[in-house]
């Protein structure tokens, strides 16, 4: 154990990557067998969790365990705590921390609280994503802009994104939370002017046992996300750097368009 990395009463909000342990960094590793207690989401792949010593104290914060957003508030004020109370504090985030990851509003609870907090980056979704189906997420002369967008919509709130400028198509789009949306962006980027035949990657559970990829066409994204995906986390791909995949584990869905109506 290396206690010297985290002193007690400090947080450091650490990426716990897609899924695989494999994929965490190593400081993110030393960190986790420094703490005194991890935080951490749903997101963050079990492989990762099994690397917490045992005495280590495990708090679950996710999301998808059955809280509400607003439960942002509840999490800055536990990590606040834990810090007070003199804990060296791990706060465990799928991913990259700094990628739709809700860190803006726990890195000012804590500095709120003139708490001493860091930051150790993780391997965001859409990366892993692009690593499993061997392709590049840029292109030179093809793609030439890599957007990260969200798609996450409160319940009942129309997906308000700048869909002129995302429908460049020079762009791969990297779109996170989308599954949920998937008509509803297929059919503002088509209206946006975007190809239908651009090529897009649903990466489901990139990196982790489940991992599914699935290779469909914008036309087609809606009837893909809801026939084929499961319900695991996905990230979506959209672009012309996309078709020059040749990974053997990615399922085509091209051939959709014969059951479409
Ligand atoms: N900070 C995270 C993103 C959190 S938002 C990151 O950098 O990856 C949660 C969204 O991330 C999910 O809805 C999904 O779109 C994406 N995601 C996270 N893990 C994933 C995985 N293993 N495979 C595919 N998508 C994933």
């Amino acid at each position: 154990m290396d206690d010297s990395l985290i002193a007690p009463g400090q947080v450091w909000l650490v990426g716990a990557g897609p899924g695989d342990p494999e994929l965490l960094t190593r400081k993110a590793e030393r960190l986790i067998a420094a703490a005194s207690v991890v935080f951490h989401d749903a997101l963050v792949g079990p492989g990762v969790l099994d690397l917490i010593p045992p005495h280590v104290r495990r708090v679950s914060v996710g999301k998808r365990s059955g809280r509400h957003s607003k439960d942002q508030d509840e999490i800055g004020r536990l990590l606040v705590e834990a810090a007070v109370a003199g804990e060296r504090v791990v706060r465990l985030k799928g991913g990259d921390p700094s990628i739709f990851g809700r860190s803006a509003e726990e890195l000012a609870a804590l500095r709120e609280h003139g708490i001493p907090v860091r930051i150790c980056p993780g391997i965001t979704a859409a990366s892993a994503a692009a690593a499993s189906a061997g392709i590049s997420l840029t292109l030179r002369g093809t793609a030439r802009r890599l957007v990260f967008a969200t798609a996450h919509a409160r319940k009942g709130d129309v997906l308000d994104l700048d869909w002129r400028t995302l429908a460049d198509p020079e762009a791969t789009l990297a779109i996170y939370m989308g599954k949920a949306q998937a008509g509803a962006i297929a059919r503002q980027l088509l209206a946006a002017g975007m190809a239908p035949d651009t090529p897009v990657l649903l990466a489901e559970n990139a990196s982790l046992a489940g991992e599914r990829l699935l290779a469909t066409r914008l036309d087609l994204l809606p009837l893909t996300a809801s026939v084929a995906l499961g319900d695991g986390p996905a990230v979506i791909l959209v672009g012309r750097t996309i078709s020059a995949s040749a990974a053997e584990k990615i399922e085509s869905c091209r051939d959709f368009q014969y059951f479409s109506v």
